[in-house]
């Protein structure tokens, strides 16, 4: 299955996604995620993105859409993938789509995560990132309080861009850039809207039933 995880910062693409790629055995690709891998490890890639998702703007979409596109021709992703945080915008989708079909492939299901703005804020501030492993946790929900990994180990740590001053810039670019991409996949018949809950494994239960996929224990 070739999947789109949309939805604000902090509504839970991530974690859902995360979930999902194990229970597929597809990858998971965020361009997030990708982007703070370079900035972490210095590349040319890295501190040009670090200019723009530091000040909780979207990176060039040339740039996105080239290196999205460079990881979909990997061979892991011949089986199936799940985008989480791309496209974020209606040139990105664009391409992907020209992208896709070049190649004789398509986007499947694109699943929206919905979640009130307020809880979205809350949500972000309240994130903690493994260092290591990249699993997320929430200092509300998660008994996380000596600052280490339950899962590895590794230290956890705030991204910069949850910080409150950077929040207001990322909602201003989800509305402005990302939300015209309900209209455009619910015009192509592959829109499905999932609401995000208070426990994780409800919203991952309602994901799977949205996409019609039996979950590991059903
Ligand atoms: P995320 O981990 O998805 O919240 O992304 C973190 C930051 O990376 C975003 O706030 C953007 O600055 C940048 N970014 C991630 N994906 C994209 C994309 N598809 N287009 C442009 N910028 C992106």
């Amino acid at each position: 299955m070739n999947l789109i995880f949309l939805g604000a910062p902090g509504a839970g693409k991530g974690t859902a996604a995360t979930k999902l790629s194990g229970l597929l055995g597809i990858p998971h690709i965020s361009t997030g995620e990708i982007f703070r891998n370079n900035i972490s490890t210095g590349t040319e890639l890295g501190k040009l993105a670090e200019q723009y998702i530091s000040k909780g703007s979207l990176v060039p979409d040339d740039v996105t859409i080239g290196m999205v596109k460079a990881r979909l021709s990997e061979a892991d992703c011949a089986g199936g993938f799940i985008l989480d945080g791309f496209p974020r915008t209606l040139k990105q989708a664009a391409a992907l789509d020209e992208y896709l079909e070049s190649e004789g492939r398509k986007i499947d299901r694109v699943v929206d995560i919905v979640l009130s703005e307020a809880k979205l804020v809350e949500r972000l501030t309240n994130r903690r990132i493994c260092a290591v492993c990249k699993l997320s946790y929430n200092l509300k929900v998660h008994d996380i309080n000596d600052s280490v990994c339950p899962a590895c180990g590794g230290a956890l740590i705030m991204r910069d861009d949850d910080k409150e001053e950077v929040i207001a810039a990322r909602m201003a670019a989800y509305h402005k850039d990302t939300e015209p991409l309900i209209d455009y996949y619910v015009g192509k018949r592959k829109l499905v809207r999932v609401n995000s809950e208070e426990v994780v494994s409800d919203t991952f239960a309602n994901v799977l039933a949205a996409l019609g996929i039996k979950g590991a224990d059903q």
